[in-house]
């Protein structure tokens, strides 16, 4: 018998977890451990709300939930209420799927004052991750700024940019909602520092822009390069390119009042405001032969009492772990920390790539790990007895799967008309309807 503990339950852990169940059958018992009661990270608190589709993954994953050999135990937050050697000591493989929740900075002047916020928090706050639930991010100026050419950019400008009715369907959780209702943001900035064709943004995420009730995008023709330079593209990037051409070549929608603006070549420089964010000062780039961002000398100013930095994310340390510093996530080779210490998904390759990217990813350290445990063999560890043991110890309570089915009944049923389910946005409420 093996015991395995997956520390984190977004889509890495799932899918090492499903890996790990098939490889293994009933010669192994796999825990999934949280610091939430609830599961899910990444599809709970990072997709976008009004992406439903996406987030019905997690149907995938309440099935290996409720396969019989893996348990999902929250309520416990590793590096804190139990460190990462103490569960070596309890379990014969730590795979750690914690993610890159932090956000990187940009290093700038005027980046802390208040009106600047990383894209974490701000897709927290919208998405009910306890963390954010009092962000508050100021909404009562005319101009936002987003900062990165990601698709995490274009989720943060298509909420700025949604009136209410865009939101049905969606599960934004309601204090986001109201706060939008009342938003006066009329022009978002989306800031890249390199031009359209180093976007990393998907033709699906892209198009969407195109199709919202009150903004439209706008799209600088002399941006680009010839359109013979498209054909060296990958077909799926050219296709983002191609929906941006378009987007220049329609022009703004003079009917829709609000703004998606993208300015390409520009660096942040600072940010600038009377004890909060008024502007950003930005310096126009061109490209060097490398295809590196190099500063004109050309400054200018964009308005923004918002501004919302989506320049990529890190894994966090956790003591005892080893760290690459400069990728922002755990040192690791192939997904292997440490004899018995794994890394999957975002903590294991940095903050790239889709929710399907981490299937793959948990196969192969599964299989990592079936090759130095072979199925049938014994590692004498005790697993979930001496976790459950310990927390208890600590006067912590480890909540279970059906805990948070309980959890889960109570959102659904505190759903505004049309939507999935109301999350609860505050620790304490999910243990309060626990009986905690
Ligand atoms: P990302 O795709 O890596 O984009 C980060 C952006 O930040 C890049 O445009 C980068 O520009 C820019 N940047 C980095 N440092 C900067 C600096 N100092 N100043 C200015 N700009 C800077 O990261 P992401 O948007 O956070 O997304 C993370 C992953 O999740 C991606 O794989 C993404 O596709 C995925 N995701 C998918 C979906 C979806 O499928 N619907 C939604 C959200 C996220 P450079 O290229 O110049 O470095």
């Amino acid at each position: 018998m093996r015991h395995f503990a997956i520390v984190g339950s977004g889509p890495a852990g799932f899918y090492t977890a499903e890996a790990l169940a098939k490889a293994y059958g009933e010669q192994a018992q796999i825990d999934i451990i949280d610091r939430y009661p609830v599961p899910y990270g990444l599809i709970r608190f990072g997709v976008a709300p009004d992406h439903q589709s996406l987030k019905a993954v997690s149907k995938r994953y309440d099935q290996v939930a409720e396969g019989g050999t893996v348990e999902f135990i929250g309520n416990v937050a590793v590096g804190k209420d139990v460190s990462v050697d103490e569960l070596r000591g309890m379990y014969d493989a730590v795979v750690l799927a914690i993610g890159a929740p932090h956000d990187r900075k940009l290093g700038i002047p005027g980046e802390d004052l208040p009106g600047v916020v990383g894209s974490a928090e701000f897709v927290g706050w919208y998405n009910g991750h306890p963390d954010f639930a009092d962000l508050n991010p100021p909404l009562d100026g005319t101009h936002a700024a987003v900062i990165g050419n990601g698709n995490v950019a274009l989720d943060c400008a298509r909420v700025l940019s949604k009136n209410h009715h865009e939101f049905e369907g969606s599960d934004i959780v309601g204090h986001a909602l109201d706060a939008l209702d009342r938003s006066a943001i009329q022009t978002v900035t989306i800031l890249g520092r390199r031009g359209p064709h180093q976007i990393s943004m998907t033709p699906k995420e892209l198009g969407e822009l195109g199709h919202l009730e009150v903004a439209t995008p706008v799209v600088e023709g002399a941006d680009f390069p010839p359109v013979e330079a498209d054909e060296a593209l990958e077909p799926g990037h050219r296709k983002s390119i191609t929906i941006l051409r378009d987007f220049a070549a329609a022009g703004a929608d003079a009917a829709k009042p609000k703004r998606i603006i993208f300015d390409f070549f520009a660096k942040p420089l600072r940010i600038e405001g009377d004890g909060r964010a008024e502007r950003l000062i930005v310096e126009r780039t061109i490209l060097d032969g490398s295809g590196a961002a190099v500063g004109t000398g050309e400054t200018y100013e964009v308005p923004a009492s918002l501004i919302v930095t989506s320049i990529g994310y890190q894994t966090p340390r956790i003591d005892g772990v080893a760290y690459d510093e400069r990728g922002g996530k755990f040192a690791n080779e192939q997904g292997k920390i440490a004899d018995g210490l794994y890394a999957v998904g975002w903590a294991r390759r940095g903050p790239t790539g889709t929710i399907g990217t981490n299937r793959p990813d948990g196969y192969e350290v599964a299989e990592l790990i079936a090759v130095a445990m072979p199925p049938g063999s014994d590692g004498g560890k005790a697993g979930a007895a001496a976790l459950v043991k310990l927390p208890e110890d600590r006067r912590i309570k480890a909540t279970s799967f059906t805990d948070w089915r309980t959890i889960e009944a109570a959102e659904v049923a505190a759903a505004r008309p049309g939507s999935p389910r109301e999350k609860m946005v505050r620790h304490e409420d999910w243990l309060k309807t626990l009986g905690h």
